[in-house]
């Protein structure tokens, strides 16, 4: 397939590269960085010229918006618009229906998965989308994924990853608030790691990536809490789950506790750059009434 790629950073550099080691025909457009081994084009449009598949992997919502202003004209009818980022609903739902205004196909499929992921072809992908469009660009999602779920309509695959975030930074806390509490009682960090990670109390935060160093399987807390999944990029995601939930008139007290905490921690205190899991040492030097 010819596929135009927009937003070769972290994630979307080796998302290219793995489609063009596949043997697609891929050319990549981005404001700042060069991957190695791509086709670049001098502008978003000039890379989706006849193009059957236009990816976006930007940062936000208003840069999805704005690039797609300029992609949508640039692409033949029956293209698919298919954007990777992980964006608000309403950019996800407004982009899709400029796209169908076109006569073009369109599908939000954010990841999961991370830059490891990226790279390794192993990402999950949540698509909201028609089901047309979504069997044109599977096969691409097999190259760059291990597993795809096609969550429903426009919108949705935003907002499964958003609920999933909002309930992972949420665990986080409560796991790593659990831990500092066992530390002043005198739990040893391994025994709460035992019993919790086998009993009711686990989640993917204990058992898969424990927040404590040294303890259960490797994490990003055995590297210094280097990421990983950063704080900044777990605040952005509570942000979006915030948004949509007082778009929708849903309360979510602990999705809104959780941005409290993080927004602390990444503007406040020095959580910036670190792994989203360092809300365990944060905890555990602070006292009750900090
Ligand atoms: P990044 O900042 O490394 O890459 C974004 C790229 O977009 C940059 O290279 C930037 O130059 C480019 N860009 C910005 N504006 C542009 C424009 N107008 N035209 C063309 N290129 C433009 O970010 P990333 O880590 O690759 O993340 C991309 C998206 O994936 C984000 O929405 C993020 O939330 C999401 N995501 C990231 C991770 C992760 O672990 N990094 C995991 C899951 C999802």
């Amino acid at each position: 397939m010819k596929i135009a790629f927009i937003g070769l950073g972290n994630m979307g550099a080796p998302m290219a590269q793995n489609l063009a080691k596949a043997g697609h025909e891929v050319t990549g457009f981005d404001l700042a960085a060069t991957p190695e081994g791509l086709p670049m084009a001098s502008s978003a449009a000039a890379a989706c010229a006849g193009a059957e598949v236009a990816i976006t992997m930007l940062p936000d919502g208003p840069i999805l918006r704005r690039v797609a202003d300029e992609i949508i004209p640039a692409l033949g009818q029956g293209a698919v618009l298919v954007d990777c980022s992980t964006v608000d609903v309403q950019s996800a739902r407004a982009v899709a229906a400029q796209a169908a205004q076109a006569g073009l196909g369109a599908l939000d499929a954010p990841v999961s998965g991370g830059i490891g992921g990226a790279q390794a072809g192993s990402l999950t992908f949540m698509v909201g989308g028609e089901d047309a469009d979504f069997a044109r660009v599977q096969p691409l999602f097999e190259i760059m994924g291990a597993k795809t779920v096609h969550c429903g309509g426009a919108g949705a695959g935003q907002a499964a990853k958003l609920c999933n975030n909002m309930i992972l930074g949420a665990t986080m806390i409560a796991t790593c608030e659990a831990f500092a509490l066992a530390d002043k009682l005198g739990l040893d960090r391994q025994s709460m790691f035992d019993v919790v990670s086998t009993s009711s109390g686990y989640s993917w935060s204990m058992n898969a990536y424990c927040p404590a160093p040294g303890i259960g399987p490797q994490s990003p807390a055995d590297n210094a809490y280097q990421p990983g999944f950063a704080a900044e990029l777990m605040l952005k995601d509570l942000r979006l789950s915030q948004q949509a939930a007082e778009a929708a008139d849903a309360e979510t007290p602990m999705g809104r506790e959780a941005m409290a905490q993080y927004t602390t921690f990444v503007e406040d205190e020095d959580g910036r750059g670190k792994d989203f899991s360092a809300m365990l040492p944060r905890l555990a030097e602070k006292g009750r009434a900090q």
